[in-house]
């Protein structure tokens, strides 16, 4: 009998901060490729390696960001990686010119501490 391989039933969300350097080095460098992508194609080849690095389903919306509290100075430290197209995601501040990616906090965030102080 042929064996047969099954999609996993992989979770939607990560946490950043619960991943290898070496993980964190390759999701770092997918989404400066997601940011910097001429074309939806290479967009979305970026998103792929974000969600296989992560362990997670790349989402419908072909699109994950890690929330924006990892980063911001008065972030709570929030590393989720998740679906950007949830209901709930906050954006933080818009893409900077000639580039893809917004800064967005996770739903959890957004709703809990809307908008860190600027
Ligand atoms: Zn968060
Ligand atoms: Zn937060």
């Amino acid at each position: 009998m042929a064996l047969m391989t099954h999609a996993r039933n992989q979770a939607h969300t990560a946490d950043y901060t619960q991943l290898s350097p070496t993980v964190q080095a390759v999701i770092d460098k997918a989404l400066t490729d997601a940011d910097a992508a001429d074309t939806g194609k290479d967009y979305v080849k970026a998103m792929g390696y974000v969600a296989t690095a992560a362990g997670i389903q790349l989402p419908t919306s072909k699109d994950l960001a890690v929330c924006s509290c990892l980063n911001d100075a008065d972030g709570c430290g929030c590393g989720a990686i998740f679906d950007t197209a949830l209901t709930g995601v906050v954006v933080t501040a818009t893409s900077d010119p000639d580039c893809n990616l917004s800064r967005l906090q996770c739903p959890t965030c957004g709703h809990d501490h809307p908008r860190p102080a600027a």
